[in-house]
């Protein structure tokens, strides 16, 4: 099969093989695969929670070196590429050396990351963060030194510097802005530099209501939640992606649909962490642009994150097909769940998502209908089995801009990457 000739289409099929757009992963810490596995345990006699796992997570960002960022990066890079995902949306958030020193370059480690998803073939979003306190009225946390950049000017700085570079290096790679949360970052810092997004036409990132905790804390604060405060400061827009927007009324909701502003949901992580479940089903009915994310890298695989999306209301309401719009189109629930990993995703992180709109070299990938996990599919079910049922071993060639980086299930750099990790996590872990 010449893939070069293909149509891009949402779904081909040819022989035993079917072709399907690149996946967009939008929100990625990668870095935090060093912690895989290794926090499934108790820390503490009372509850854990996303609390205590913050903590564990921060002890590992305090020891990476910038080759151990690079490391870790590609080793995630290239889960994601192996499972068929294209461009990634990376909330980069280490800034400085372990102890908050800034790095001659300022950028030193959001370059690492940049250079470990090329490497891998990814197109990669930079979202750069925005991190000035630990909270409102909190005392800083030592653990949170190498995020720090107190002063949004200096930070404005390093983005508009870390552009020019990339684009001087020609990286498959663009740049958006993160502020990390409304815990992290005061409303004054926050509205300077999403009025600079605003001008420039970047895309702007934002943890928001991912946990009780933060709502509560914004509504002391400001006397508002997290979401009617970018509301009312009209920092929503369509560039603006609220990622995971777990804790929403109804009435939070509609407000992300009035600004035209996307949510991304990370289910596979927010499982994992006892977050809460993304409300999906209300914001389809007001038409939220849904994307998704791998987040901690507790799992790499965004159908995984798709299914969830529709199995944990099931599992809520006790009730099945719940994200289906109609009785009639067999593939149309599977249909959207794809588009959230897909199309959503582009739009997004401002990424170029394979469509058949776009002039833009396509991203795409094949899977093998003979693969054990799909074997007997049929024309009309082909998309529900991929997004209900696949396994990563079906995935066989991954092209990115032209360029074939997965050939037969296989990266060219996959065994040098995975030594390396190995090596690196001997280190952290012992
Ligand atoms: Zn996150």
């Amino acid at each position: 099969m010449d893939l070069s000739n293909s149509k891009i289409g949402l779904l081909t099929r040819t022989g035993n093989r079917a072709t399907l757009p690149g996946l967009v992963n939008a929100h990625s810490h990668a870095f935090q695969r060093v912690i895989r596995g290794r926090t499934e345990y108790r820390t503490t006699n009372d509850k854990d929670s996303f609390w205590t796992w913050r903590e564990m997570m921060y002890s590992a960002a305090a020891r990476l070196t910038a080759e151990d960022i690079y490391d870790a990066s590609r080793m995630a890079f290239l889960e994601m590429a192996l499972s068929g995902i294209t461009a990634v949306g990376e909330f980069h958030y280490l800034n400085h050396a372990p102890d908050g020193s800034p790095y001659d370059d300022p950028n030193l480690l959001a370059k690492q990351v940049v250079r470990a998803a090329n490497d891998v073939g990814l197109r990669i979003a930079l979202l750069r963060v925005a991190y000035a306190r630990a909270g409102f009225e909190a005392e800083p946390n030592p653990r949170q030194a190498r995020f720090i950049e107190s002063d949004a000017e200096r930070f404005l700085e390093n983005v508009t510097q870390l552009r020019k570079d990339l684009a001087a290096e020609k990286a498959m790679a663009w740049v958006g802005v993160a502020p990390h949360s409304v815990r992290a970052v005061p409303l004054a810092y926050l509205k300077q530099i999403i009025a600079f997004a605003d001008n420039e036409g970047l895309p702007v990132h934002m943890h928001v209501a991912e946990q009780a905790a933060e709502v509560s804390a914004c509504i002391n604060e400001y006397g508002r939640s997290p979401v009617a405060l970018l509301s009312t400061e009209g920092l929503l827009s369509e560039r603006f992606t609220a990622v995971h927007a777990i804790h929403v009324t109804p009435k939070v909701v509609r407000m992300l649909a009035d600004a035209r502003a996307n949510v991304c949901a990370c289910p596979t992580t927010e499982r994992n962490l006892g977050d809460g479940i993304v409300p999906i089903d209300g914001y389809f009915k007001e038409g939220v642009r849904v994307s998704l994310g791998t987040d901690s890298q507790v799992q790499i695989d965004l159908l995984e994150d798709a299914r969830e999306l529709e199995y944990h209301l099931r599992l809520q309401k006790m009730q099945r097909a719940v994200l289906a719009e109609g009785v009639d189109a067999k593939s149309a629930l599977a249909a959207r769940l794809f588009e959230c990993a897909t199309v959503n995703g582009g739009k997004s992180i401002n990424g170029a998502a394979a469509t058949d709109e776009t002039d833009e070299p396509a991203d795409f990938f094949t899977v093998d209908l003979n693969d054990p996990s799909l074997a007997g599919a049929g024309e009309d079910d082909l998309l529900a089995h991929i997004v209900f049922s696949l396994s990563k071993t079906a995935v066989k060639d991954v092209v990115v801009g032209g360029k074939r980086i997965v050939e037969d299930g296989h990266h060219a750099q996959q065994e040098e990457i995975v030594e390396r990790f190995k090596a690196l996590q001997k280190k952290l872990w012992g």
